[in-house]
């Protein structure tokens, strides 16, 4: 038996979480209301999910209030909630096969990425923030030598973490796990095309010990439980991962509400520069295509603007059309496939979309173009390279959020980074070149919350991850993500 084909076996005996999980316990919407969760695999009809709204929220966020208030977590031994915290990291670890399983089926993400790739970066940043909770010292401050002048930090009390569905698990981890080793109570509206993988592990948070009210996940829609997080005048912060368009909105329903916390991380137009004096072209080239056909580019710092040298863009693009080769759309429960399907109908017809704009703004398609795997009921697009575009036009400056390359030409570095910045975005930027000083100058000069030279993705758990510009506010991942998910206190005490 092939390992899809054990896949597939498997799926027959999956039953699936699908409802609320609030105050420890899994509940339908108040309403009775649920939505189809589609696999884009094929199109079929997984299960039916909660389709939380307004008053699921209320129940949550009154759960979420009393439990904070208690102090059941936020105020026992920081070991103890470090401890708490590793053996939840430990659970999803152990169930990492059955939970990327369920990713793949509900985002259509290759299988291989799931297990090896989501799962593993899950369990690190959980394992990270937790081994974190006894290790964060506070601050005396070198105030009057008659006083003690104390700075210490504080749990901000109910987090909401609104995320997308690209990454489910791990976009929704980078949230959680910072939030609940400071001390606070969590809320997590996973995205309505990927609820599966959030709704299972609030119960193995259960399991680990974490108290009713402190991990809790509403699925439902941006519209409904989304807007009524972003709203709700007993929620202390948003923590919130998506379109900039949506990022914007938060921003509104803070300033219409309580003036709740806010940090976003929002959409990418990264550039990958290529300069004539990289020393590895092949290299470069195969990275340039991984770097926007990797989670059929569906990544919030794809490099999706490939601005090449003038006098090496030719043979750069041909190698990089060589390289699209590999990440033809396949079968997602394939272990040897690269590339699986997109999230959704909606999302491959936005992606055809703009390949029909892309042609009609004059751009010229070099490889792909069309959609792909239609026998298989699921939504799939070739990896698509287009050259000969201008950055002014709408497939340079808008995020596709597709397998979707623009080629673009450059004389010189100022050339180079005058496009590279020219975008609403400022998320990532990626450069390529042997000369140490031109790498420097280069990287100072682009306006971008994460700079890669010679490689496109060089994340980590310790460095910190967010935008500049409309790609968003706040920090994700390293120490720097805990301290928003904290306020800082003055405690003035007089000794005269
Ligand atoms: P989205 O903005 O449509 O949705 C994100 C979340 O917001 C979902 O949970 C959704 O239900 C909710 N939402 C939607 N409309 C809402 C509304 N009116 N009010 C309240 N909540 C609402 O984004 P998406 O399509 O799920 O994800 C793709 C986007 O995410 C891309 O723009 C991508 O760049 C971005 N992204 C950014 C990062 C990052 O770290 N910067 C990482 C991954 C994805």
């Amino acid at each position: 038996m092939s390992a899809a084909e054990d896949y597939r076996n498997q799926i027959t005996s999956i039953s699936y979480r699908n409802q609320a999980f609030i105050d420890g316990k899994y509940v339908a919407a108040a309403s009775g209301k649920t939505f189809d969760c589609v696999s884009p695999i094929d199109g079929r009809v997984l299960t039916k999910v909660a389709a939380c709204d307004q008053e699921d929220v209320d129940r949550a966020v009154k759960a979420a209030r009393a439990a904070f208030e208690s102090g059941k977590w936020s105020t026992i031994p920081p070991r103890k909630r470090k401890k708490t915290l590793l053996k939840f990291a430990a659970l999803v670890d152990k169930h990492k096969e059955e939970l990327a399983l369920l990713e793949t089926l509900d985002m259509g993400k290759p299988i291989n990425e799931s297990l090896n790739s989501d799962m593993n970066a899950v369990v690190n940043c959980m394992e990270w923030f937790a081994e974190t909770v006894d290790k964060m010292y506070d601050e005396l401050a070198p105030a009057r030598p008659d006083s003690v002048s104390l700075i210490t930090r504080e749990p901000l009390g109910v987090v909401a973490a609104v995320v997308p569905w690209n990454f489910p698990l791990l976009m929704a981890a980078w949230k959680y796990a910072p939030a609940l080793a400071a001390g606070n109570a969590v809320i997590l509206k996973p995205a309505e095309q990927s609820p599966l993988t959030a709704i299972r592990i609030a119960e193995l948070a259960a399991e680990a010990g974490v108290p009713n009210g402190i991990f809790q996940v509403l699925p439902g829609f941006g519209e409904t439980a989304g807007q009524a997080l972003g709203r709700h005048m007993d929620v202390d912060m948003v923590a919130f991962t998506g379109s900039t368009e949506v990022g914007k909105y938060f921003l509104k329903y803070a300033g219409e509400s309580n003036m709740k916390h806010i940090s976003l991380e929002c959409g990418g137009k990264s550039p990958n520069i290529i300069f004539s004096d990289v020393a590895d072209l092949d290299r470069a080239a195969r990275e340039a295509a991984a770097g926007v056909f990797y989670n059929s580019g569906q990544v919030c710092t794809a490099a999706t603007r490939l601005l090449v040298q003038e006098d090496i863009r030719d043979e750069f693009v041909e190698k990089v059309a060589k390289y699209a080769e590999a990440w033809a759309p396949g079968d997602p429960l394939d272990p040897k496939t690269l590339m699986g399907s997109m999230v959704d109908k909606t999302q491959m017809e936005r992606v055809m979309s703009y390949i029909n704009i892309g042609r009609d703004e004059g751009a010229k398609i070099a490889v792909g173009g069309t959609p792909a795997r239609q026998e298989s009921g699921g939504f799939y697009v070739q990896p698509t390279i287009f050259d000969a575009v201008n950055n002014n036009m709408r497939i340079a400056q808008e995020e596709i959020f597709g397998p979707v390359l623009s080629t673009i030409s450059f004389k010189d570095e100022a050339e180079a980074v005058a496009i590279a910045n020219n975008t609403i975005y400022g998320l990532q930027a990626n450069l390529w070149t042997r000369d140490v000083v031109k790498a420097h100058t280069v990287a100072r000069a682009l306006r971008a919350g994460t700079v890669n030279v010679n490689a496109t993705d060089g994340g980590d758990i310790t460095a910190p991850f967010g935008g500049y510009k409309q790609s968003g506010i706040g920090r994700d991942k390293s120490l720097h993500a805990l301290e928003k998910y904290t306020q800082i206190k003055h405690t003035f005490i007089n000794l005269r």
